[in-house]
């Protein structure tokens, strides 16, 4: 692919998670010649900007100003100019914004360009050793009624699975994954590509323990281990009802529980209604 910036097209630039060297060549070059960059954030964008000595017009797009200012992004790039999205750090759209105007931008008929570079759940994944042939990414785990619906499809889920979280809420999500999933194995990802990089392996409740005594400081990915083939599976000494009713307690509708009780069951939902009859 030619590295010559296209007229009209939206390219969506990664920036670095920490360490500034972590920024691409083609990352430069496009930033430096695009008609103008639509950033999360003017002021910590200009830095990096700065960092690398280019002078660009800069856009908010930001989550509370998306309809707005992506109409407007839209109108210039449908006139021809050239934008470069990005966002504070790592990837535009990955738990940041960006893929509502990704979304309108090919609805328009306006090319879309990645540019990719770092992103701190692939930073994390590939250096922890835990199983990457297959992961799930869950991103921020969700803060209201919904956490408890994630946290509930992955009780029995095989594979990795990698959630991004702030300082102020590892406590509580380390205390929900265990209480929702039981012991696992973790790595605690902190502070990827900057001079206090860490990884720690451990599990959920050592962790849990650990975080009695300090608390966390700096940017946070965690990293699960998925469930072992051999664990028993919690329902197993489960009657049929008393399995429906771990879901109701954990907040699901009975519709919804039958519903989560046979498909950890493997059967249909016809044979859990007629067992609870
Ligand atoms: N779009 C970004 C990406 O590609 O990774 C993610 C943005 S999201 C708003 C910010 C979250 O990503 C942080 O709360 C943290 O969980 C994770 N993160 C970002 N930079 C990190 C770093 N240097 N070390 C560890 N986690 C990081």
């Amino acid at each position: 692919m030619a590295n010559e910036i296209e007229k009209g097209a939206l390219y969506v630039v990664a920036t670095p998670i920490g360490n500034l060297s972590d920024i691409t060549e083609r990352a430069k070059k496009v930033l430096a010649e695009v008609d103008f960059i639509a950033a999360e954030d003017t002021r910590v964008s200009g830095l990096l900007l700065s960092r690398f000595d280019i002078k660009k017009s800069i856009v908010n797009y930001f989550e509370h100003n998306k309809k707005a200012a992506g109409e407007r992004i839209i109108s210039d790039l449908l006139s021809g100019k050239s934008c470069a999205l990005v966002t504070d750090a790592g990837t535009p759209a990955i738990s940041d914004p960006g893929t509502e105007l990704c979304e309108s931008a090919r609805q328009s008929g306006i090319k879309v360009i990645p540019v990719p570079g770092a992103c701190a759940a692939i930073c994390a994944l590939c250096a922890t050793g835990f199983d990457s042939r297959r992961f799930v990414f869950e991103g921020f785990l969700p803060q209201d009624s919904e956490k408890e619906e994630v946290l509930t499809s992955l009780v029995n889920e095989r594979r990795t699975v990698i959630f991004y979280e702030a300082p102020h809420r590892l406590k509580k999500t380390l205390a929900d994954l265990f209480s929702a999933l039981g012991d696992r194995k973790l790595c605690l990802c902190r502070e990827l590509t900057k001079i206090n990089e860490e990884f720690v392996i451990t599990t959920l409740s050592e962790a849990i323990k650990t975080y009695e005594e300090k608390d966390p400081r700096g940017e946070y990915v965690l990293v699960l281990g998925g469930k072992a083939e051999t664990e028993e599976v919690f329902w197993q000494k489960l009657s049929v009802k008393e399995h429906v009713d771990f879901y109701i307690d954990k907040g699901l509708s009975k519709m919804d529980a039958i519903k989560a009780c046979a498909k950890d069951r493997g059967v249909a939902k016809n044979s859990i209604y007629k067992e609870m009859l």
